[in-house]
């Protein structure tokens, strides 16, 4: 077996400024050896599980809901927060870390400044992601979400439109909706809001998998742009989504055949290297 690597792999700039934001703040004990001042955050920090569970053996623990706490700080996870949720946390007597990423902040930005200026807003993204959530937030709910270019067609709008979309979407799928979107309305003002890291890793992640017999794409189950990579590899080739090396006994792996590996944005090196170790144990001889 021969293994090839995407060059970009592990956390993207986003992602480690966020961890790098959770792990700076100290933790401070009381004499009973309690922690003085929690850290949370409001739903997982970055959507990598594994990563997750080892920020909160650390101290960092993610909360689903703002009233499970009364004190402490309050880190805004990668992927942002509803403007309401954070009026709401601005009212709690708790510090607040912002760990938006900041390709997921200028689209916020861009959401608000369309719908100020009477764009109907048109994201084009996952409903249920909480990227997307915020962002209809910043667009005063005055927004679409386009899933598919066929939701294209069920827009009641046609006025003006102005697009964005979830950070971490398919290239592919954003050009596709573009071109519907101008077949329905008179003015259209587009805004690829895509971070640069997604789309280079996209078209590495299609470029390895020309040259591989299978792929691995390693990260989360709930990370939105490992699942795109997994997307984009699987139509080339075949293709397995991993998120630990637990998941390699589910496969048989061909000794002599080539593996390309890549990575969401999510996940950590320390995963990565153990998926490797993993894959060369399953080589005997
Ligand atoms: S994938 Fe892009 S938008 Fe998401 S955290 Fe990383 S750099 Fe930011």
């Amino acid at each position: 077996m021969r293994l090839i690597f995407a060059k970009k792999l592990g956390f993207c700039s986003g992602v480690k400024r966020a961890i790098s934001l959770a792990q700076s703040i100290p933790k401070r004990n009381n004499k009973k050896g309690t922690v003085t001042n929690p850290v949370h955050t409001l739903g997982p920090l970055i959507h990598n599980p594994q990563e997750v569970e080892r920020l909160e053996k650390r101290g960092v623990k993610a909360i689903s809901r703002l009233n499970q706490i009364k004190t402490g700080t309050l880190i805004v996870p990668s992927h942002g927060l509803p403007r309401s949720i954070l009026k709401k946390i601005e009212k709690k007597r708790l510090k607040l870390i912002d760990a938006t990423c900041p390709f997921v902040k200028r689209a916020q930005l861009l959401a608000k400044s369309l719908h100020n200026r009477g764009y109907h807003v048109v994201i084009v993204g996952q409903k249920s992601h909480p990227e997307v959530i915020s962002l209809l937030s910043f667009a005063n709910g005055d927004a679409s979400v386009v899933e598919t270019p066929v939701d294209v067609d069920k827009l009641k709008t046609t006025k003006k439109i102005g697009v964005i979309s979830q950070t971490t979407q398919s290239v592919e799928k954003f050009e596709k909706i573009v071109e519907r979107l101008k077949t329905k309305v008179k003015k259209l003002k587009i805004h690829n809001t895509i971070c640069k890291e997604t789309s280079q890793r996209q078209k590495e992640a299609k470029g390895l998998a020309e040259k591989s017999d299978l792929m691995i794409v390693i990260g989360g189950k709930n990370s939105a742009n490992t699942a795109r990579l997994y997307e984009i590899c699987k139509k080339v080739t075949r293709a397995h989504h991993m998120e630990s090396p637990a998941e390699l006994r589910l496969y048989s792996f061909n000794k002599k055949g080539v593996v390309g590996i890549t990575s969401g944005t999510s996940t950590p090196d320390w995963i990565i290297r153990s998926v490797v170790k993993g894959l060369h144990k399953t080589q005997p001889g």
